[in-house]
């Protein structure tokens, strides 16, 4: 009963806030967000146009081509507008870049990030461009509608409507469509180098990865991601007969290992924090291949085994996080079972976007920019809850926000699909912050 008086409570202060909202767009603002509304179907248009171009990572006449059509879009914006290339042996498209500068801006010089590649190749058994269903309710199923063609669409529209409200004179804007996103080119510091150095100009990073609705039906969007890491356990034993084991031999490689991993999991675990060894191979004759994701294992039951070795991911939010973890993991590493020794190695891969206070106070600016436009307060996804995304190579430099793109499901599946209505409600909420931002 007391539940069902506080969610009365709540949709009501939900319906005052959206009522009292819409007073609360400034004449400027109202045009941007009605003309957001008229331009809506060709909207549409273009993402079906993007969609129906094959772009997965490594296909990369199709990540370009899709580059180029959008690239025509920010020509018509009067973005300078050039095609990064990356080196050959990289077997990666490149990336565009759009900019604008303004001439003292006193405003947010902005990096809106979005990214063209998909992780559908040619042949991939998802449908192109699906639509289903209409009005209010319709839907498209097809290649990277979510993820993320509708957020780069979304870019597009917010600056479009912008740029008619005459409203873009005088702001710095850069804009980056990344061409292998899904599937980053190494090294890092090339793929990533030019996002980096754009956000060291630059004060605001919003990225238009897809939006996620909670399960209360709350729309979200991304103040961390936690980072992508990793570990090598190497472990060693004497090898030797198995009646000896426990004493004379030693505990051999695979107690040694099973005693560490278990230590991890009791002892290092902490919220926020995840592990997980993928691979492991133990035995008296061990390998990997190349790509260390195939093992080899020799074995014998009455022969201790002398060698074992763990594959794992480490993902933390912080750096503070990874350091705990890191000491807490060698400390129980170095205490040997007798027989036995081990050592570990870590690597880093995405670092982590922290919730910083910057970013909490950009995505306070987005929430109240939706609320004043009717569509509702702006929620924050659990770091834990996605993935490792672009943003994250440049959150350590500047004030950043995600998901800020489309809302669909089964990203990455044959299903993906698109909410058609939330191009425009995202072009509306992207509008009206970066308008303010850069005031
Ligand atoms: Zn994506």
């Amino acid at each position: 009963m007391r539940k069902t008086i506080a969610c009365m409570l709540a949709l009501a202060a939900t319906g005052l806030l959206r009522m009292a909202a819409a007073q609360e767009l400034s004449p400027v603002e109202q045009g941007i967000v009605a003309n957001i509304h008229a331009h809506s179907p060709q909207a549409l248009e273009l993402l079906r146009q993007s969609v129906l171009i094959n772009s997965g990572t490594n296909n990369l006449e199709g990540v370009r081509a899709v580059g180029q059509l959008f690239r025509e879009q920010f020509d018509a914006l009067g973005f300078q507008t050039r095609w990064i290339e990356m080196p050959p042996e990289m077997k990666r498209a490149g990336h565009l870049l759009a900019t604008r500068e303004g001439p003292s801006a006193t405003g947010k010089r902005l990096l809106l990030l979005g990214h063209i590649d998909t992780v559908f190749e040619p042949g991939s058994a998802a449908p192109l461009w699906e639509p289903q269903g209409n009005g209010p309710d319709a839907r498209v199923r097809g290649q990277g509608v979510s993820d993320m063609k509708g957020g780069d669409v979304i870019v597009i529209e917010a600056l479009r409507a912008l740029k008619q409200a005459g409203v873009l004179d005088g702001t710095t804007i850069a804009v980056m469509l990344t061409g292998d996103e899904e599937e980053a080119g190494q090294p890092r510091s090339v793929s990533r180098g030019d996002m980096q150095a754009i956000a060291r100009r630059s004060d605001v990073a919003l990225s238009f990865e897809g939006s996620i609705i909670d399960k209360d039906g709350l729309a979200t969007a991304t103040v961390g991601r936690r980072a992508t890491a990793g570990f090598e356990l190497k472990v060693a034993g004497r090898q030797g007969h198995s009646m000896g084991v426990f004493g004379v031999n030693g505990n051999g490689a695979i107690y040694e290992a099973a005693r560490i991993l278990d230590a991890f999991r009791q002892q290092v675990v902490e919220p926020g924090l995840t592990f997980n060894p993928g691979l492991i191979v133990g035995g008296t004759e061990v390998g990997l291949d190349a790509g260390e994701t195939h093992g080899t294992a020799f074995g014998k039951t009455n022969v201790i085994a002398n060698s074992v070795v763990v594959k794992s991911d480490l993902r933390y939010l912080d750096y503070a996080q990874r350091d705990r973890a890191q000491a807490r993991m060698r400390e129980i590493v170095s205490h040997s079972l007798p027989g036995a020794s081990a050592s570990i190695s870590f690597e880093d891969s995405y670092p982590p976007m922290a919730v910083t206070p910057g970013n909490l106070k950009l995505l306070d600016a987005y929430s109240r920019a939706s609320q004043d436009a009717g569509l509702g307060p702006i929620g924050a996804v659990p770091a834990e809850a996605r993935g490792a995304g672009d943003i994250q190579f440049i959150a350590p430099l500047i004030d950043s926000l995600d998901g800020l793109g489309a809302a669909g499901k089964g990203a990455h599946s044959p299903n993906e699909d698109l909410e058609v209505g939330s191009i425009e409600r995202g072009a509306v909420r992207a509008a009206l912050l970066m308008y303010r931002l850069t005031r």
